[in-house]
């Protein structure tokens, strides 16, 4: 305490940035403040960044701003760097495309962008679980007991942000029909590989060159918890998936890390700011993960939000800005996703045969993806 009787803690982050969540927004944002000097600070519920037993595909959209990062080039070497990626109807070869996507573990990415953060200046505080924020005095709480008055709040706390829920909107989430697999398998894979339906598809990836990602999604009435880490069998995965699709990825059958969950949906936020809070990644607009796309538009919304930062003073005209530039690319991303989802699982034979004509015979993956992929988040 001072000798005005106010606690001098609570403003050591005064004139900080508190980034809550050290995720790839949270970590992505702080980098980029720091290249600018601006002042940030993260907090982080958990106490490590540890992101294990996941893959995570980056489309040149994030590979862009992952190279303005300056960790693109590291990142590749300890990555899977597939040249094809293979479709499926089933098990039955549909047709192949060249690959320009790394992929990788998450743990990989997530030490890649501490490290960055860390050397660039920055200061992690772990262990902080926010528990409350006030957008109106910039203050935010922590289950800790600890609370910091800030300069503003980066919302990164992904798919079940505390930020949104006391901010927003407390509307609960709605189950999407979906459900998904996961699992890293101890095998080697060079190419990308996706099965499709009817009712589910399987992207398998390299993560580097020892392990591969799997990772299933079933369309399903019956619900699964929405967990990242609510195991599963494999007796279970083989009521959802075909045997003779299984049976090329053996370790499978002998691994202990299945894991299963439900695919939530949430309502969608027409604001990407709210006072003193600004929203990102997840926490801003959490998507199907049909197109493996949120971990790239967490990339693009770090780039320009941090960008702005440093082009506007006035907290009103970053936030403006960030929503003029983000909101139309939001909104046709998550439709892209969810409508990916519908396509992949087709049932009827005409629409699959159709489907898969136009894969094998036109331009129309190339096309598609292209449409996202060919992005750049420029100011
Ligand atoms: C199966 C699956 C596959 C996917 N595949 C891809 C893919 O191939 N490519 C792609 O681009 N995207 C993919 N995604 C999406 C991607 O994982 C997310 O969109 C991305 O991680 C979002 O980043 P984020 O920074 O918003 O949140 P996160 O990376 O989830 O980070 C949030 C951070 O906030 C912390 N936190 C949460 N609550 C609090 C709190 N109260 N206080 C403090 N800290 C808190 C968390 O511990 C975490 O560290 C996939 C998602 C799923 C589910």
């Amino acid at each position: 305490m001072d000798i005005n009787g106010h606690n001098n803690l609570v403003e050591i982050y005064k004139n900080s940035i508190a980034i809550i969540g050290a995720g790839i927004s949270g970590l992505a944002l702080g980098i980029i403040l720091n290249k600018q000097n601006i002042k940030s600070v993260i907090f982080e519920k958990s106490s490590s960044v540890s992101e294990y037993g996941a893959g995570i595909s980056i489309s040149k959209n994030g590979q862009y701003v992952l190279s303005e990062l300056e960790i693109l080039d590291n990142l590749k070497i300890i990555s899977g760097n597939p040249q094809k990626a293979v479709f499926f109807s089933g098990s039955k070869k549909i047709t192949s495309i060249e690959s320009n996507v790394v992929t990788t573990s998450r743990k990989s990415l997530y030490d890649l962008l501490l490290n960055k953060y860390i050397d660039t200046g920055g200061e992690v505080c772990f262990d902080y679980e926010l528990i409350n924020v006030n957008n109106l005095n910039k203050m935010v709480f922590f289950k800790n007991g600890s609370s910091y008055e800030v300069s503003h709040i980066a919302a990164c706390d992904g798919i079940n942000s505390i930020c949104r829920l006391r901010t927003l909107e407390s509307s609960k989430p709605q189950y999407s029909g979906y459900s998904v697999w996961r699992s890293i398998l101890d095998q080697k894979q060079q190419d990308i590989n996706f099965h499709l339906g009817p009712n589910f598809h399987v992207v398998t990836y390299p993560i580097n060159e020892k392990k591969t990602s799997f990772v299933a999604a079933v369309k399903k009435n019956k619900k699964h918890k929405e967990s990242w880490y609510a195991k599963g069998t494999y007796d279970d995965l083989k009521e959802d998936i075909p045997q003779e699709i299984l049976m090329k990825y053996k370790d499978l059958k002998v691994t202990n890390e299945i894991y299963k969950w439900g695919v939530f949906v949430r309502p969608k936020i027409n604001l990407l700011f709210s006072e003193n809070i600004t929203f990102l990644g997840d926490a801003a607009h959490p998507i199907v993960p049909f197109i493996g796309q949120g971990g790239c538009l967490a990339l693009e919304d770090s780039f320009l939000l941090g960008n702005l930062f440093s082009k506007y003073s006035s907290i009103k005209d970053i936030q403006i800005n960030y929503q003029r530039l983000r909101q139309k690319r939001i909104q046709f991303v998550a439709k892209s996703s969810f409508n990916q989802g519908k396509l992949n699982h087709l049932k009827h034979p005409l629409l699959i045969f159709l489907r898969n004509y136009l894969m094998k015979n036109t331009q129309i993956i190339k096309y598609m993806t292209n449409k996202i992929w060919d992005y750049r988040p420029y100011l």
